[in-house]
Parts: structure tokens; sequence; C-alpha cells
């Protein structure tokens, strides 16, 4: 490290890599961004040029090579996030992985089995909810113990719209994996079956697009999960979960910013997408990935975790075209994983 200061490498510069050099080079400390990636040069180079010293390429690769980069973080779509992957491995780089880890459970395993050849964790997955301040109050009252034993939760995933070309098949990998990710963090239980209920779509559904849906995961530990995905509501972007105990119910999500009493009415307004709602969560992530890495350590959700999520959506893929109960399968966790920080 130059100056005791960590050389990142922001692989893929679209919506959230951007937002990840904009949040390195404004808020994170210890941090600077030494390069960027993307396969489209010119819009490497247009963000290279708002950081001072930032190298611009187009090969993940070279710029995984260059003397000044220290640690990756991996912001590219998920089909180019294993080639990414075991480049840094064979260079034994820290990585911040965004989610999902890989788009599917066989390639999510091969690069668990790659980073356990390696010998020591390299990866954080981005699964950021983890470090919201709202769902970790969430996790401390269900870790203790207060609510009994947690029977069920009750999880909403909105979004105002979607980009073109999403799928029925992404709302699955793209989006319910949080829950996935959410549901095995907050009850230290695994997934093993998946149902999806599809009602009729609503208007505002693109042509072939199933959507709303209702998600139903059920744990190892006999707990039930169902998740509201509604990926095209209208109105904005909300996120929440509630858990019922056996003594209470706790919930995270509800309200966010300013309460507002004007003109006959009360409310306030609601984020339209999760760079906006979860910014604070980001910057956590991220602070605590440069802190982790600068300490010699990693954090966070593993890649693991990352494998155990996608088996959930591989499951969750089959039980829609289904309509099935369908059984998530899981292979054995190797050692390197089993005292893994579940923060
Ligand atoms: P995007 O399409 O806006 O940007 C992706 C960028 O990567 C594009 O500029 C593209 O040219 C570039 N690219 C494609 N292949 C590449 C390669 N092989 N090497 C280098 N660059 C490459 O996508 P996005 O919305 O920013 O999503 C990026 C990643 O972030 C995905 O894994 C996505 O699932 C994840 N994501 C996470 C969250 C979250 O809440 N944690 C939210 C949105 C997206």
């Amino acid at each position: 490290m130059r100056d005791g200061t960590l050389g990142v490498a922001v692989i893929g510069t679209g919506r959230m890599g951007s937002d990840h050099v904009r949040r390195i080079d404004e808020v994170i400390s210890g941090a600077r961004v030494a390069a960027v990636v993307d396969l489209d040069g010119e819009r490497a180079k247009g963000v290279a040029a708002l950081v001072d010293g930032c190298a611009a390429y187009t090969d993940p690769a070279a710029a995984m090579a260059a003397d000044d980069v220290d640690a990756v973080i991996i912001a590219s779509p998920g089909p180019a996030h294993e080639a990414a992957l075991l480049e840094a491995f064979a260079r034994d780089l820290p990585v911040l992985c965004e989610k999902p880890l890989t788009p599917d459970a066989a390639s999510a395993l091969r690069v668990v089995e790659a980073e356990t050849r390696l010998g020591h964790r390299r990866v954080q997955v981005g699964f950021m909810r983890r470090f919201d301040a709202e769902f970790g109050q969430l996790k401390a009252v269900l870790d203790g113990g207060g609510l009994g034993r947690t029977l069920m939760l009750h999880c909403t995933h909105r979004n105002a719209s979607t980009p073109p070309g999403f799928t029925s098949r992404m709302t699955i990998n793209d989006s319910v994996v949080h829950e996935a990710d959410v549901t095995r963090w907050l009850l230290g239980q695994e997934i093993t079956a998946v149902t999806v209920l599809r009602p009729a779509p609503s208007a505002a559904a693109p042509e072939g697009l199933s959507d709303p849906q209702l998600v139903l995961f059920e744990t190892s530990g006999g707990a039930v999960v169902d998740v509201e995905i509604f990926v095209n509501c209208g109105f904005g972007y909300q996120v929440r979960c509630e858990a019922v105990g056996e003594h209470g119910t706790a919930r995270a999500g509800d309200a966010h910013g300013l309460y507002v009493n004007a003109a006959g009415r009360w409310g306030g307004e609601i984020a339209q997408d999760y760079v906006v709602r979860f910014k604070d969560a980001y910057d956590r992530e991220v602070q605590a990935w440069v802190d982790a890495t600068r300490r010699g350590g990693v954090i966070g959700p593993s890649a693991w975790d990352g494998y155990a999520a996608a088996a959930v959506c591989e499951a969750g893929v089959r039980a829609q075209e289904s309509g099935g109960r369908t059984a998530v399968t899981l292979a054995e966790r190797p050692d390197l994983y089993r005292a893994a920080d579940r923060s």
C-alpha cells in the first residue's frame, strides 16, 4: 500500500461501480481509487477523469496487475464475476464482489472451491443490508432472544420499475437473492425449500414478466418466510422485514427520512431506488471492507454465503417454473467457512 492507503481497482463503472468510485473518493477513509475498468473504454475514461491519479482499463487482469492496485471491487454484471474473482485469487487480492456472487450455484461453488484452495478468505459479498443500521438492530433484537424463537419473517421487496429485458428469473436471481441472504443471516439457519406463487400479473408488468410474486422459504430451524417481490409497483423502492417471535414482533424498513404534516396530510417521501435507500449501508459496507483489508482480515458475507444464496435462487427459479415446492441442494460447507464471521 502506498502511504498506508489501499489502492482499489473498481471493475465495472455502471450504476453501482460509478457510485462506489464516488463513495471511495468522497466518503471512505484509508482508500483511493487507483484504477477503473469497463469493457466500454470511453465510460471507464470518463469515470477515471473524475478522480486524481486514477487509470482507466478495459481488461480487468491488466488493472489487477498494476503496481498501485492492492484490492478489487467487482461491480460488473453477475456473469462476469467468476472470471474476475479467479483472476483476483491468482494475485491473492482482497475482493468486495457485488451480489450475486455469480449467476448460478455451480459457478458460485467453483468460486468457493477456488478460495478454499487458496486457503484463506479473500471475498466479501455485497449483501449490503447486513450493514444497514435498522437491519442491524433487527439482528441484535433477534440474537438477544427477548422475542423468543423466530417463527416467521414477512418480507416486502418493491421496486418502482424494471429496466428493459428484466425477466421473471431475474426477480429471483437479482432481487430475492437479498432476502435469501437476509433470512440466512437473521435466523442463522439454512433455507431448505422454496415455493413461488404467481398471482395474475399487474397491468403495469411488462409482457411476460410475472409481477408481483410471493416467494416462500422454509428453513432448517422450522421457520417460514414470505417475500412479496413486486418490481414494477410504480411508487418507489421499499424493503421491509418483520420478524414474528414467540413473544413479540420487530420490523425494519418502515419509515425513512423526514416526517411532514402539511395541507391536511401526514407523511414523507419514499426513496425511488436502492442507491438512495441504502446509501448509508453501502458507505458502511465499503468502509468495513477497507478497514478489514488494511488490517489484513476479511469480514462480512463470505463466498459461502454467496454460494448458499445462489443455491436458494436456483431452487427458486425451478419452483417458479414448476409451480411446486422445491428443495434446496447445498454442498458441504468447507472448514474455511465454518468459523466465518457472519456479521
Ligand atoms: P450496469 O449495467 O449499470 O453496469 C455494469 C458495467 O459493467 C457496464 O458499464 C458494463 O459495460 C461493464 N462491464 C460488463 N462486463 C464487464 C467486464 N467483463 N469487465 C468490466 N466491465 C464490464 O450494472 P449495475 O446495475 O451497476 O450492476 C453491477 C453489479 O452490481 C451487478 O452484479 C448487480 O447485481 C450489482 N448490484 C447490486 C446492488 C445492491 O444493492 N447491492 C444494486 C444494483 C446492482
